[in-house]
């Protein structure tokens, strides 16, 4: 898939690989953390972070920080 100027969630500062929403996501998913959980589903539920894939990517994309910046 091309991207623009080599945007992707998985190189994204807000991509969250560690916890994923449910056992159904993809190896290759995380969380997108850029926006606040949306969709309670109900009082006692959990608010859901949107699940994105490693080589997806939106405008909001912002390079992850290394040691050196
Ligand atoms: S959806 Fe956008 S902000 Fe979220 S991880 Fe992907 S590129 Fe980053």
């Amino acid at each position: 898939m091309a991207t623009t100027q080599g945007a992707a969630c998985n190189s994204c500062r807000y991509f969250d690989d560690h916890k994923l929403n449910g056992a159904a996501a993809s190896a290759d998913a995380g969380l997108c953390r850029f926006n606040p959980p949306v969709s309670q589903p109900d009082p006692q539920g959990h608010g859901l972070w949107p699940v994105v894939a490693g080589q997806d990517w939106c405008g909001h994309f912002t390079a992850e920080q290394t040691a050196a910046e």
